[in-house]
Order: C-alpha cells, then sequence, then structure tokens
C-alpha cells in the first residue's frame, strides 16, 4: 500500500471518528430533552390536554430525529402554553387562599373548642397561611385544618352520645327553674328534692336527660294519684246519694202498703160499728142484744188491737228509716268535710301567697334549703335580706285591716318588680318578706338592696287623703361555709333587729 492511500486511510478514520463523537453526542442531547420533556409531561399531565399533547408531539419529533431548528416553534408554542397555566395557578392558589382561610374563621367560631386548640387555630391564620406561596405549601395547613374539623366534629358527636359530656349551665338552670314550680304532695316533694340535688350535683347532659324523665314520672304518677283520689270521693259521694235515694224510695213505698192495710182496717171496723147498729135497733131481747154486742165488741176489740199495732209498726218503720237517712247523711257531711280539708291542705301546700301573689314561706323554705345544698356544693356567693315594714300595725290600727291589706299588695308588687329576674323573693309571713340573691356577694348587694329601701319609701300611699310614707328595715347577710338554713336566717334576722332598734328605714349587715 502506498503512502497517499495509507495518509488517505487515517484521515477517513479520523472523520469517522469525529462524526461518531458528534453523532454521540447528539444522541446524548437528544436522549437528555427527551427524558426532560417527558419528566414536564408528566408534572404538566391533566392541568391542560393542549399542553400534554403539545409536550407529546415535542418528544415525538425528538425521538424521530427532528433537526433543532425544526423544534424551536415546538418549543415556543410550549413556553407560551406553559405561562398561561402559570396564571391559571396563580389565580386557583389565591381561591385556595381565601377558601382556607374562610374555613378556619368558620372553625374558630364554633363552641366547645378547648383552648389549646383554639390558639393553634389563631395562629394558623394569622401567620401560618401567610407563608404559603405555592399550592404544595397548603397540604400541611389543610391537613391541620382536617385534624380540627375532625376534633369539633367528635365533640359534637359526643355531646350527642356520651355520657360524660358537660351540659351548659343555662339547661341546668332551666330545669332547677321548672322543678322549683312545681306544687305538689309531700311524697313527691321529697322525690323532686332529689332531683333538683341531683341536677345540682351533675353537669352531664345525661344526668340532665334523667333528671327530666324523672321529673315527668313524678308528675305523672302525682296527677295519677290525685285523680284516683278525687274518683274515689266522688263514686263514694255517688254511692251514698243512691243508698240515700233508696231508703226514701222504700219509706214511700212501705207508708203506701201501710196505708192500704189501715184502709181496709177502718173500713172493717166502720161497718162493724155499722152492723153493730143496725142490730141493735133489730134486737128482740135484753139477752140476744147483749151476746151481740159481746161478739161485736169482740171483733172490734181485735180491729183496734191490729190497728194500734199496725200503727205502731209503721212508726217504727219510719224512725229506723229515718235514722238510716240521718246516718247516711252524717257520713255524706263527714266525707265532705275530709275533702274539703284535703283541698285546703292543697291550697295551703300551693307555693303562692293568696294575698300579695308572691312565693309563701312553703315556696321560700324549698327555695332556701336548695340554695343553701347549691352554696355547699359550688360555693357561689349567695345574699339572704330579711325585710320587715316598718310601724305595719300603726297602718291597721288608723286605717283599718283592708287599707293594710293593700298597702301589702302594693309593698309586694314593688319588691317583685325591683329585684333581679336571678333574685327570689317571698312573703315570709305577715308584713315580712325575704329575699334570695344567687351568685351576689354581700358587697354587691348593698347597693340594690338600698335601692330597694328608696323604692317603697318613695311610693306615695294616700289614706283617707292623707299622704303616707312607708319605710322598711332590712337584715342582710351572706352564706358561709357551715350555715344551716337556721344559722343564715338568724343572722339575718338579728341584722334586721339591729335595724329596728338603730332607727327602722335603714339596712343592717350581719357577717
Ligand atoms: P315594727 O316596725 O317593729 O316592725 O312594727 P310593726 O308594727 O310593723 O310590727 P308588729 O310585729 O308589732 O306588727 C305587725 C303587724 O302586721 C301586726 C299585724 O296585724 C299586721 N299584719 C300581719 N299580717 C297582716 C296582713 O295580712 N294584713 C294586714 N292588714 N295586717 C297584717
Ligand atoms: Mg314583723
Ligand atoms: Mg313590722
Amino acid at each position: 500500500m502506498s503512502d497517499k492511500s495509507n495518509a488517505t486511510d487515517k484521515k477517513l478514520k479520523q472523520a469517522i471518528d469525529a462524526r461518531m463523537a458528534v453523532e454521540d453526542a447528539r444522541k446524548y442531547q437528544v436522549d437528555t430533552l427527551s427524558d426532560f420533556s417527558a419528566k414536564l409531561s408528566l408534572s404538566c399531565k391533566g392541568l391542560d390536554t393542549e399542553l400534554d399533547n403539545r409536550l407529546a408531539k415535542f418528544r415525538a419529533a425528538l425521538i424521530k430525529g427532528v433537526s433543532f431548528e425544526d423544534l424551536s416553534p415546538l418549543i415556543s408554542e410550549t413556553i407560551v402554553l406553559l405561562k398561561n397555566q402559570e396564571s391559571v395557578q396563580l389565580s386557583q392558589q389565591r381561591d385556595l387562599y381565601s377558601s382556607v382561610q374562610s374555613a378556619g374563621k368558620q372553625l374558630q367560631k364554633t363552641k366547645g373548642l378547648p383552648e389549646d386548640t383554639r390558639r393553634t387555630l389563631r395562629h394558623l391564620l394569622d401567620h401560618e397561611i401567610n407563608q404559603v406561596h405555592s399550592t404544595h405549601d397548603f397540604i400541611p395547613l389543610l391537613d391541620q385544618l382536617i385534624s380540627f374539623y375532625h376534633q369539633t366534629l367528635s365533640l359534637k358527636l359526643e355531646s350527642a352520645s356520651d355520657d360524660e359530656c358537660t351540659a351548659t349551665p343555662e339547661l341546668a338552670q332551666k330545669l332547677l327553674k321548672l322543678a322549683n314550680e312545681l306544687v305538689l304532695e309531700d311524697e313527691a316533694t321529697e322525690e323532686i328534692k332529689y332531683i333538683k340535688n341531683c341536677i345540682t350535683e351533675s353537669d352531664t347532659l345525661d344526668a340532665l336527660l334523667k333528671a327530666s324523665i324523672n321529673i315527668i314520672s313524678v308528675i305523672v304518677k302525682n296527677i295519677n294519684k290525685e285523680r284516683k283520689s278525687a274518683q274515689s270521693f266522688l263514686s263514694s259521694l255517688n254511692q251514698t246519694l243512691e243508698d240515700l235515694h233508696h231508703s226514701i224510695v222504700s219509706t214511700s213505698k212501705h207508708s203506701k202498703s201501710m196505708e192500704v192495710e189501715f184502709d181496709v182496717l177502718n173500713k172493717s171496723i166502720e161497718s162493724k160499728i155499722k152492723n153493730l147498729n143496725v142490730q141493735t135497733q133489730n134486737a128482740t131481747s135484753i139477752s140476744s142484744l147483749k151476746e151481740l154486742v159481746d161478739n161485736e165488741l169482740k171483733s172490734l176489740s181485735e180491729d183496734f188491737i191490729a190497728k194500734e199495732k199496725l200503727e205502731r209498726t209503721d212508726r217504727e218503720m219510719l224512725v229506723s228509716s229515718f235514722d238510716e237517712i240521718n246516718g247516711r247523711i252524717g257520713s255524706l257531711e263527714s266525707k265532705l268535710t275530709k275533702y274539703k280539708k284535703r283541698l285546703n291542705e292543697q291550697r295551703f301546700k300551693s307555693l303562692l301567697d293568696s294575698l300579695t301573689k308572691l312565693p309563701n314561706r312553703a315556696a321560700f323554705d324549698e327555695r332556701y334549703n336548695h340554695e343553701i345544698h347549691l352554696f355547699n356544693v359550688q360555693s357561689s356567693d349567695v345574699t339572704l335580706a330579711v325585710i320587715d315594714v316598718d310601724h305595719f300595725k300603726s297602718i291597721n290600727d288608723r286605717f283599718g285591716h283592708t287599707a293594710g291589706d293593700i298597702t301589702l299588695q302594693v309593698i309586694a308588687k314593688a319588691l317583685q318588680k325591683s329585684v333581679r329576674k336571678s333574685d327570689f323573693i317571698a312573703r315570709y309571713g305577715g308584713e315580712e318578706f325575704v329575699l334570695l340573691m344567687p351568685s351576689t356577694s354581700l358587697i354587691n348587694a348593698t347597693a340594690p338592696l338600698d335601692k330597694l329601701r328608696k323604692i317603697i319609701k318613695s311610693i306615695p300611699f294616700k289614706f283617707k287623703d292623707k299622704q303616707i310614707e312607708i319605710t322598711i328595715s332590712l337584715g342582710v347577710t351572706q352564706l358561709k361555709k357551715g350555715d344551716t338554713p337556721i344559722i343564715a336566717f338568724d343572722r339575718a334576722d338579728d341584722a334586721l333587729y339591729e335595724a329596728k332598734n338603730t332607727g327602722r328605714d335603714r339596712l343592717c349587715i350581719s357577717k
């Protein structure tokens, strides 16, 4: 082989090597671009179908080996589509931001969210949400929000089913108020008292539900009992009236049958006398006359005896019949008296005072005992005030008892109107009233109580054209640990005594 051909061979080999190197490089570039476009396609897949198609075309062109110049328009078109996609994403992100924020705000309004959860939520909405720059950043935020939702939801679910879920105090108060308004017999009163204690001591929804059901069953039991007692009274009244009717009917029937017998006897006596008369006139001898008279008188005397006997039985029958009627009327009267007494007792048991229409002493005692119990369980402040009208006897003495009654009614109305809804005012007796102020300390009670004193003093009473000022004295105390109803009441009474002794028309405190 010549040197020339050797040199040519070498050049050719170099050229082939160079070409191969270029092809390798191009293959590498195409592979890289193809890989990139595949990854881009994958990450943009589903965002925009046009973008999807464009990227698929790009990849196919690369694999087919289109020249880079030919690829250039494809790349520009893809860039425009990607730019569009960017602005779409930005607006979606803004929407997401505002939805997440409004969802969070709604969650904040949920009642019963534990305090630390609420704090975390506030932090999330005030700070973390502002750190969000991409849709992706929302994911942990959404995650937390979902956990809040879950927590809230389970709280709600629990309150519908769980025994231990706490009931709102307002609900318990409502039920207590209902229980307080019940007027029932002794046995039921005890049951209601027990139920009220249960309401005070337990704050679960389940306990409240149970208490409500128990109250209903006590009421139903009481209604049944009341109905039975009224029914038995009415049926015994009915029976007595029926018996009475029987007695009267049988007496009159008896009298009628007696009348017939009397009639027969009278007629027989009459005819015998007539007969005796006729025969006497017709008698022919003394001896026959004597015999006739003897016989007729004998028969007549038998009739008279029979008549007398009949009269006696009739009298006896009448007397016994009237005795019976009397007895029945007597028993009816005693039944009526008993029933009236029962009704009166019930009226007494009623919790309203009939003159002033304020709760009466019985109502106060019940409420007071309950407040003392509540105080021992919850330790919330309770103030007790005993109120007595000053020189009330002189109103009666000067203007009469009726004027006194009206005065008490006016004072009661003014007191009722002036106390708060949560306070409990009652007529304790005579011209004395008591006021219970739950959730009120002595310090907080003084001003409203003194205002009450001024209100009564400013009422323009007028008797017999005379303007009269009526004042009240108040003894006030606050419940203390270990107080019994009597101890606390005596303390308030001591303060009232002091108010009376230091000039009346004032408020004194006993600590
Ligand atoms: P003090 O300032 O010391 O309380 O004097 P007072 O006169 O108010 O007290 P006292 O206890 O001596 O008299 C109370 C009077 O209240 C006697 C009684 O006749 C009268 N009273 C009690 N209940 C009623 C009532 O229902 N109607 C009338 N009209 N008077 C009543
Ligand atoms: Mg008095
Ligand atoms: Mg008085």
